[in-house]
């Protein structure tokens, strides 16, 4: 941990985490180590600056997701939560632990078919799940 190398993106190590689990109870957790992170959105969040930090950690857990669903999808024969057809897509639920001593972003995942009412009823029991714990939007 020089100072000398310090640039303009000075990053951080983080670690994404994908537990990935199915309507016939298969489970699989994912676990990658090759992203970093911003420093300056690895910390407690500033009111003030909230909105600011929240798009930078929404684009990021947008990227990790986009870089591995394919990797979590092709992993096995997964089945639709809602529906048990075969799974085409995986529905990601990412939040951010990014202020911990240990940056990380847990991603509870969900396979999904091509209906557009199973992704619809999945949005919506992630968000009520979040909204039960009071996690709006991916933030603890
Ligand atoms: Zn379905």
């Amino acid at each position: 941990m020089s100072s000398s190398t310090s640039t303009i993106n000075n990053n951080r190590p983080i670690e994404y985490t994908i537990t990935c689990s199915d309507a016939t109870g298969q489970q699989e957790k994912f676990i990658f180590h090759q992203h970093t992170a911003p420093v300056s959105i690895c910390q407690q969040f500033n009111p003030s600056s909230l909105n600011q930090t929240k798009i930078q950690v929404v684009s990021l857990m947008s990227g990790l997701v986009k870089a591995h669903t394919k990797e979590v999808l092709q992993a096995r024969t997964w089945y639709c939560v809602e529906c048990n057809q075969p799974a085409t897509t995986i529905i990601h639920n990412p939040m951010s632990y990014l202020h911990l001593s240990k940056p990380q972003v847990i991603d509870l995942a969900s396979p999904c078919c091509a209906s557009k009412i199973c992704d619809k009823s999945i949005q919506a029991h992630f968000a009520e799940i979040m909204s039960e714990v009071g996690v709006p939007n991916g933030f603890p």
